[in-house]
């Protein structure tokens, strides 16, 4: 049994037209580390708050290890939370902030001074016990807020962008820390960011988030590797796309396999076919191609591959380990809504000597390095 169950749970907000969490369907692991990703407004913190008892669903149950638990107040759900903001008590010191959830919960002061000082020790803090929090940096500060929600050995810890006001770097290392917790403590953590990058680093798995749904649910390697949709391929990770028809479908009955869409300027090129639906010959599809799967030749006979779109070399940009290549592909409709603009990835060893920005290029990339939605 899963330890976290929402079942068709929606939650409208009064005098919005739709709904914030859209009929969502999620089971949490005992011990797993979840990420809730998607861009703003998507529903995740929405979604967090129902299941820390902050908001209450509009329809649909939320159940912890089976049983019900939308009548329990916050307080008796035993979830630790972590916000965006510190939202620390400034005239408290660290001791004081961190021991707060086992006062309230009447636990003997010796026992707390155990406890306090055993949570902070696991955040690294146990030297600053008794600075206020505005004697911290903002890594100190997150630091605290973690050692709080952790100190009352919570089922779960949820955790709202708890990184997203720190710098880049800080962040990273924040980002250590935490895997490091979840690793030695076991605890169930769910965490929400609209950071992608944030996700992969942390997560066992990851839940894409769009308009209050759930568009995949995966590791964040199949993520990755097998997007279920336009919008998953978009969202992590980089992704060229082009709107295409599609040449020849699949044969009847078939769910998967290769097929040939042709281009706005009649190009046609060959790819792996990942949609559920059943698709027709001169259907619209999408194509899809991440710019490291690119390669780039002056003509198509110096492509590995046979798939080749004819473009033109926009721009051409050093980023230390690999350049970044701007191509126009041909023909592609004046004022279509899609980017006319691909981008390729180009490893250092890899770029054809003398290429210069205006001339004709051609990019290839495998069958089964494209996906067609
Ligand atoms: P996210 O955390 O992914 O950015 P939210 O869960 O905060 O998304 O918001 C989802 C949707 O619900 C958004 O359209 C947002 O404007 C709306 N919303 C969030 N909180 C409230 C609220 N208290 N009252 C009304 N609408 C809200
Ligand atoms: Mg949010």
């Amino acid at each position: 049994m899963a330890l976290i169950e929402f079942e068709h749970v929606f939650k409208h907000y009064p005098g919005s037209p739709s709904a914030a969490v859209d009929d969502l369907n999620l089971h949490i692991q005992a011990g797993e580390f979840l990420t809730l990703l998607g861009p703003s407004g998507s529903g995740k913190t929405t979604t967090l708050m129902l299941l820390a008892g902050f908001e209450a669903p509009s329809a649909g149950a939320i159940r912890l290890d089976g049983a019900s638990i939308e009548s329990l107040p916050p307080h008796q759900r035993n979830m630790g939370v972590v916000f965006q903001s510190y939202s620390l008590f400034p005239h408290m010191t660290v001791a004081e902030n961190v021991a707060f959830p086992l006062s309230v919960r009447k636990v003997a002061p010796s026992i707390i001074a155990e406890k306090v000082n055993a949570a902070l020790t696991k955040v690294h803090l146990e030297n600053l016990t008794h600075r206020k929090p505005n004697q911290l940096s903002g890594g100190q500060q997150q630091r605290v807020a973690l050692a709080r929600a952790l100190v009352f050995e919570p089922r779960l810890v949820l955790m709202d962008e708890p990184l997203s006001a720190l710098d880049k770097k800080l962040r990273e290392e924040m980002q250590l820390e935490i895997r490091r917790l979840h690793r030695e403590l076991g605890v169930t953590m769910v965490f929400v960011t609209h950071d992608q990058s944030e996700a992969m680093t942390l997560s066992d798995r990851v839940a894409v988030f769009n308009q209050g749904r759930i568009e995949q649910l995966a590791s964040p390697k199949d993520l990755y590797d097998s997007p279920a949709n336009p919008f998953v391929a978009n969202f992590l990770g980089d992704n060229n796309m082009l709107e295409c028809t599609l040449d020849e479908g699949l044969p009847t009955g078939a769910s998967a396999g290769t097929g040939r869409v042709r281009t706005a300027s009649g190009q046609t090129v060959l790819s792996r076919i990942c949609t559920t639906k059943a698709l027709e010959k001169n259907d619209e599809v999408k194509l899809c191609v991440r710019p490291e799967f690119l390669q780039v030749a002056s003509s198509s006979a110096a492509l590995a591959t046979p798939n080749c779109l004819r473009a033109t070399l926009l721009d051409l940009i050093h980023q230390g380990d690999h350049w970044r290549l701007v191509a126009q592909l041909e023909g592609v409709a004046q004022g279509s809504k899609e980017a006319p603009q691909w981008f390729a990835k180009i490893s250092p060893g890899a770029l054809p000597a003398g290429l210069m920005v205006g001339q004709n290029l051609c990019l290839g990339f495998r069958p089964e390095d494209a996906w067609v939605f």
